[in-house]
C-alpha cells in the first residue's frame, strides 16, 4: 500500500503552501455551507468550497511542477502583502494612545508624532515640508 502510494506519487507535485491553504479554506466554505439555508448564497459557499478542495487535490495531483511552483510562489507574495497590511493596521491602533497619525500637507506621505506636546514642527522626512501642527 506505502509502495504503491509512493509510486503514484512519484513525479507529482504533493502538498505546498497552497494547497493546503485551498484545503483549509474549501473545509471551512463547506462547514460553513452545512448550517446555510439552501439559497443561492448557501449553493454558492457550497460549490465555491468544493472547487477549492478540488482545486487543491489537483495541485497535490498534477505532474505540472514548474506552473505549481509559479502557483505557490503567487500566493505567498499574496498572502505576504495581506498579513503586512494587517499587521500594519494593528500596530497603528497599539500606538494610537501614544502617538497621532498625520499626513503632510505636501506630499501626502503618512507619519506620526508623539502625543500630548503641545504645537509642534513636523517636519517630512519625504519632501522637506514643514508645518505647524497640535500634537
Ligand atoms: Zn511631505
Amino acid at each position: 500500500m506505502k509502495d504503491w502510494f509512493y509510486k503514484f506519487m512519484q513525479g507529482r507535485n504533493g502538498i505546498n503552501h497552497f494547497s493546503r491553504f485551498l484545503s483549509t479554506l474549501g473545509t471551512v466554505l463547506l462547514i460553513i455551507s452545512l448550517f446555510l439555508i439552501r439559497n443561492t448564497f448557501g449553493n454558492f459557499i457550497l460549490l465555491f468550497g468544493f472547487a477549492c478542495v478540488f482545486y487543491s487535490n489537483y495541485i497535490i495531483f498534477s505532474r505540472n511542477k514548474v506552473q505549481r511552483a509559479k502557483e505557490n510562489q503567487d500566493y505567498l507574495a499574496l498572502r505576504r502583502i495581506f498579513l503586512g497590511f494587517f499587521g500594519k493596521k494593528k500596530n497603528k491602533m497599539k500606538n494610537l494612545k501614544d502617538y497621532k497619525y498625520l499626513k503632510c500637507p505636501n506630499c501626502k506621505t503618512e507619519m506620526k508624532v508623539p502625543r500630548g506636546k503641545g504645537k509642534i514642527k513636523v517636519h517630512c522626512k519625504n519632501c522637506g515640508h514643514d508645518f505647524i501642527t497640535k500634537s
